[in-house]
């Protein structure tokens, strides 16, 4: 992209757990290159500060605090966005927790509060914005999944399940949408320097950046229309 090339100029993005880390910079990336962006997180403080830095950058936001674990909070986000800023042409489920720790170890809320927020709330904002892009035959779903979705490691298993289970259900949805010339993508990054987790035992100087997610995520939404790139691998170059 050129200085002043404005790729998505006329388009809306909702992207949701928005307030930080990797959210904010795909915000960030898609508002750069001219996309009018709508942000959710469930914390209503950390979002207005993240959309009071975006609109500095001259970017037009629309921001509404909104669980994406529950139907009612997300319904109003989409009719929110609608209303705000118009149809939306891209969205980016970014929202997600971890726990970690042996399987065997986490209790039931444990096991839903992560399931309920990876996978669920995928689901959810999905299915309450897929209808209006089947009307208009246009649109790009993201999925941020991780490497913890395609690798087992020890103390991953409730998060693994989760982001496993979310490429299974990036795949369907891509089957069931792309004839409508929706585009449903996964995107799987490494450790991402962010608040996440402690991230134990690794050097950060070696991780990935929030901005190398959104650099993949500006790559699957300037595709051309006739294909797209189903699952992105996103590593660091140097093992952290
Ligand atoms: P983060 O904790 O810095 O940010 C998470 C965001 O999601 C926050 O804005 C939070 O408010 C929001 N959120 C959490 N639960 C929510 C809910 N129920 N409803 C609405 N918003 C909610 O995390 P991050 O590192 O930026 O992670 C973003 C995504 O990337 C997650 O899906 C995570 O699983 C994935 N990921 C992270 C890493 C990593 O190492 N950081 C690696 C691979 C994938």
């Amino acid at each position: 992209m050129t200085a002043g090339e404005k790729p998505l100029d006329g388009q809306v993005a909702l992207v949701t757990g928005a307030s930080r880390g990797i959210g904010r910079a795909i915000a960030a990336r898609l508002g750069r290159m001219g996309a009018r962006v709508a942000l959710c997180s469930r914390n209503a403080q950390g979002l207005e500060a993240a959309a009071t830095a975006l609109r500095r950058e001259g970017i037009e936001i629309f921001a509404q605090a909104a669980d994406v674990t529950r139907a009612a909070d997300v319904d109003a986000l989409v009719r929110g966005v609608r209303a705000a800023l118009g149809e939306i042409d891209i969205l980016v489920n970014n929202a997600g927790i971890g726990i970690f720790g042996p399987a065997h170890e986490l209790s039931e809320q444990d096991w839903d509060r992560i399931l309920d927020t990876n996978l669920k709330g995928v689901f959810l904002v999905s299915r309450a914005v897929a209808p209006e892009m089947i009307r208009r035959r246009t649109g790009h779903i993201i999925n941020i999944s991780s490497l913890a979705g395609k690798n087992a490691f020890a103390g991953g298993g409730i998060y693994c399940a989760s982001k496993w289970g979310l490429l299974g259900l990036t795949g369907c949805m891509a089957e069931d949408l792309r004839g409508y010339g929706i585009r449903v993508s996964a995107v799987c990054p490494g450790t991402v320097e962010t608040d996440f987790s402690p991230h134990a035992g690794k050097d950060s100087k070696k991780m990935l950046q929030p901005d190398d997610v959104a650099h993949a995520v500006a790559m699957l939404v300037t595709q051309a229309p006739q294909s797209f790139i189903s699952e992105v691998h996103l590593r660091p170059t140097q093992k952290p």
